[in-house]
């Protein structure tokens, strides 16, 4: 038997007055968090729901996210996270996709969730923080506290825990099949890689619906009784403002966060010194950030790189001592990772040697909920294939190029954004960059960059064309340039690069 609630559990057992908790409003002791969780589950099973069936959850990152999700996790129910940011229809699609019957959402989504919810097979809407017209009935309902502790729903390694919803390399969403050991694992191992200790503090702004927060911030700060500093939603300020407050020793981020503090801090400066390790994944982190960002902060950037279907982490820079800069570090115990070319044959080293990579091992997901189709195209050879291009080194580390998805061929010519995104961030006058890929009558594709201009800095269109047509050969230099004041992001702090084209 394999609950992922256990973490939770023996976290408990082992500390129950440590935090696990901190956020704005104080503090919840893991003691509180199991009994609290146990209130919602008790409160789900009377209702009927138990193993095996879906319990959507949609709220940021506060307190109640947390005592939901392994409340719901005890049942042995499986966990459906939903974006906060969802329109109803989306919320509609992945409920009955999933075959949702019960939502707890928060008061923030309640009215787009509640109308998703309309459309399809819920009965039961609970709303976090609920006002008095929010739809559904309040999450109170849920946590009347109980005198005894809930058992573990009894669940096999390979029963399905969460179903997160991706759009994955193609298509619409599709629900990725988790199962507690695939988690439970992921909450475990790249831990011990960075030797997590009880005492770190784990600053948690990825959001928790999604797998990166899900698994690298909150199941493995849990799993080794470190306390998790929350922080609802990302601002470079109420970031550094919470590691100042907690104390926080380690901080995972997407790309765009790290780019965000740096420029942050050139002008406000905050009590920062307690980090001992970063985590950067969820996309290419930019050399000069990365450089820029432990230059400025005096602390390790550990690069990883994972995917929804692989419940976070595949690979990831073994420590502080043994990483290499702008790789995605090795493959993690108990994960294989291969490069292979479009005829499905295994590619040697070198950087020469392009290919996509496919993964096997325990850290994949079962396949992608009631589409068999689907599962078995992702899954062609026995090995997942996860759509990204890159190449490994003498040594087995992995370095990404960028997305099959995403690579321009223009004229026949491949072009890899990020090589051209790399050349654009080491312009003195760019904040961030963008590259894409926009239809051209004659070439096929052109490219095009989108930037956002460093405060203070005029850019020209000329300027940011010569500037490239001088570092890179002559088909890769974007003849197109737009410049915004942002750019677009996902939920979780991505560029969304397909807003852009
Ligand atoms: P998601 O399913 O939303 O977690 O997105 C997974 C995708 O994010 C992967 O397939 C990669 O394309 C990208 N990704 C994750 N980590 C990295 C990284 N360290 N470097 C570059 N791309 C990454």
């Amino acid at each position: 038997m394999l609950n992922l609630a256990v973490i939770l559990r023996e976290s408990a057992a082992c500390r129950p007055e440590a935090p696990a908790l901190l956020h704005d409003g104080g503090t919840m002791t893991y003691a509180e968090l199991d009994a609290r969780s146990d209130a919602v589950a008790a409160a789900l099973l009377t209702r009927g729901v138990g193993p095996g069936d879906p319990v959507a959850l949609q709220a940021p990152n506060i307190p109640e996210f947390p005592v939901a999700y392994y409340g719901i996790l005890k049942t042995g129910a499986v966990v459906v996270p939903l974006n906060v940011l969802l329109r109803a229809p989306e919320v509609a699609h992945q409920l009955r996709d999933s075959g949702t019957r019960t939502l707890i959402t928060w008061a923030g989504a309640a009215d787009e969730a509640a109308k998703g919810a309309a459309k399809a097979d819920v009965t039961e809407v609970f709303v976090i923080h609920a006002a008095a017209d929010s739809p559904g009935r309040p999450f109170t309902d849920l946590t009347t506290p109980v005198t005894e502790p809930v058992p573990l729903a009894d669940r096999s390694p390979t029963d399905i825990a969460a179903i997160v919803y991706t759009s994955g390399t193609t298509g619409v969403p599709k629900g990725a099949e988790l199962t507690h050991f695939q988690m439970y694992m992921n909450a475990d191992i790249p831990g011990r890689l960075f030797e997590i200790k009880a005492e770190d503090v784990v600053l948690t702004v990825l959001p928790l619906f999604h797998v990166y927060g899900m698994s690298s911030a909150m199941n493995l700060g849990i799993r080794f009784g470190c306390a998790l500093s929350l922080v609802p939603r990302f601002t470079p300020e109420k970031v550094l403002a919470a590691i100042e407050r907690d104390r926080a020793t380690i901080f995972d981020g997407v790309p765009t966060m790290f780019g965000a503090l740096l420029a942050y801090t050139d002008e406000h400066s905050y009590d920062t010194s307690s980090l001992r390790v970063c985590v950067s994944g969820g996309d290419a982190i930019p050399a000069h950030v990365f450089d820029a960002f432990e230059q400025q902060f005096q602390v390790p950037i550990l690069e990883g790189y994972g995917m929804t279907e692989t419940a976070s982490t595949i690979t990831f820079n073994p420590g502080p001592d043994d990483r290499r800069p702008y790789s995605v570090g090795r493959p993690v115990w108990g994960v294989e990772v291969q490069v292979w070319d479009d005829e499905g044959r295994r590619m040697p080293p070198g950087r020469n040697h392009i290919g996509e990579f496919v993964t096997r091992g325990y850290q994949t997901m079962r396949g992608y909920h009631g589409h068999p189709r689907a599962t078995a195209e992702a899954f062609e050879g026995g090995w997942f294939h996860t759509g990204d291009l890159g190449y490994a080194d003498a040594d087995g580390f992995l370095f990404i190029v960028d997305r099959k998805k995403e690579l321009i061929i223009r004229g026949g010519y491949n072009v890899y954004p990020r090589e051209v995104e790399e050349v654009l961030y080491r312009h003195p006058g760019v904040r961030e960059a963008a590259v894409v890929g926009v239809p051209d009558e004659r070439l096929g594709e052109e490219v095009k960059a989108i930037i956002v201009a460093r405060p203070g800095h005029a850019l020209t269109v000329e300027e940011i064309v010569d500037y490239c047509r001088e570092r890179v050969a002559a088909y890769k230099y974007p003849r197109l340039v737009e410049f915004r004041d942002a750019l677009p992001l996902t939920g979780t702090g991505k560029v969304l690069k397909k807003d852009l084209v």
